[in-house]
């Protein structure tokens, strides 16, 4: 995405593209995957340091609803954005809270849940969270 899209994305919504949003934005890419919004408002702060959390929030739902990031899940009622827009699946590790893409192609929406796709007027898209322990955390008993 290059700043003129990103550019004229927001001036479609009114929006200015401000030096505190494209930082964010930067922060993002910057960020290791999935970053929560305390991680990317620690990474703004240290080049802005007049940014707010606030400020931080609000710009990434803005970047949400822009289609520029997206949501990746919520883990411990923190929400862990995804700056990958391809569809994907995610595996979190209920022991160190790890989040790693999973690229698997699942036929959910073809083939194992003809019951959901009757039920909506549109199904879209559906993605999976694979919840467990990640090899790191796991230790064999001996
Ligand atoms: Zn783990
Ligand atoms: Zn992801």
């Amino acid at each position: 995405m290059s700043l003129t899209d990103l550019e004229s994305k927001l001036r479609d919504r009114s929006l200015k593209c401000t030096p505190q949003r494209l930082e964010i934005l930067k922060a993002l890419h910057e960020a290791p995957a999935h970053p929560s919004a305390d991680t990317v408002y620690r990474i703004v702060q240290g080049r802005f340091p007049s940014v707010s959390l606030a400020t931080v929030y609000k710009t990434l739902d803005t970047l949400v609803e822009i289609g520029e990031i997206r949501i990746a899940l919520v883990s411990e009622g923190k929400t862990l954005y995804d700056t990958r827009m391809s569809n994907h699946h995610h595996f979190l590790c209920r022991c160190c809270g790890h989040v790693e893409d999973v690229d698997i192609q699942l036929d959910c929406m073809e083939n194992c849940l003809p019951q959901v796709m009757g039920k909506y007027h549109q199904v879209e898209r559906s993605e999976v969270v694979f919840h467990g322990v990640c090899q790191k955390c796991f230790q064999p008993e001996i």
